[in-house]
C-alpha cells in the first residue's frame, strides 16, 4: 500500500475573549464549486471544514511543513507551541492507479502571528476555496473529519489549562 506523510496546524488566536481557529474549505469538494449539480438544485450542502496541512517535502522537517502549509493555505504566518498528535486514515486515489493510500498526518498546536487570512494565491485557490477562522469551541462540530475533531478537542484542553498561553 501507498504511504503518505503530511503535517499540518491547528492555530489558534484569541481575540474578543474568545479563542478561534483557522481552517480552510478546500475547492475539489465538488458540492462546493459555483457549477454543482447539487448547488445548483438549489440544496444547502454544508461546506466541508478542514484543518490547513499537506505533504511534508523531501527533507523537509514535519513542523517546518506544517508551518509552510499553513502559510501557503491560509495566508497568515504561526509560531510553534507543541505537537498535538499523528492522526490516520486510508483512503482511495480517484485518480491515476486508484490506489489505497495510508496516510499519516503530524498536527502541531501552532500561534497565531500575523497576516490575514485568506490572502492566498491565486494558484493556491485551485486547491483552498476558503480559509477562515472559527471559534475553538465549535471546531470539533464543525471539522469534517474524525481525526481532526480530535486535534481540536486537544488544541481547546491545552488554551483551557495554560492560561498564561
Ligand atoms: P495533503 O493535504 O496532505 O497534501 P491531499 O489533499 O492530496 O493531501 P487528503 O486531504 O488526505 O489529500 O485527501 C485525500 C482523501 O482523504 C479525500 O477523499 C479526503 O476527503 C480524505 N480525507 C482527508 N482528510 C481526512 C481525514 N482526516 N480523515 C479521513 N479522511 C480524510
Amino acid at each position: 500500500m501507498v504511504r503518505e506523510i503530511s503535517a499540518g496546524g491547528v492555530v489558534v488566536q484569541q481575540k474578543d475573549g474568545e479563542w478561534w481557529v483557522a481552517a480552510i474549505e478546500p475547492a475539489g469538494d465538488a458540492s462546493s464549486s459555483p457549477t454543482s449539480k447539487k448547488r445548483q438544485s438549489g440544496k444547502k450542502n454544508k461546506p466541508v471544514l478542514c484543518l490547513p496541512k499537506g505533504l511534508v517535502d523531501p527533507g523537509e522537517k514535519a513542523l517546518e511543513a506544517a508551518l509552510r502549509e499553513v502559510r501557503e493555505e491560509t495566508g497568515i504566518t504561526a509560531s510553534p507551541v507543541t505537537k498535538l498528535a499523528d492522526i490516520k486514515y486510508m483512503y482511495v486515489r480517484t485518480w491515476g492507479d486508484g490506489q489505497r493510500v495510508f496516510k499519516i498526518v503530524s498536527f502541531y498546536l501552532l500561534r497565531y502571528e500575523s497576516g490575514e487570512i485568506d490572502h492566498i494565491s491565486e494558484a493556491m485557490r485551485v486547491e483552498v476555496a476558503r480559509a477562515a477562522w472559527i471559534r475553538l469551541q465549535d471546531a470539533a462540530k464543525l471539522l469534517a473529519y474524525k481525526g481532526e475533531k480530535q486535534m481540536a478537542r486537544q488544541a481547546l484542553e491545552y488554551v483551557i489549562a495554560h492560561t498564561d498561553f
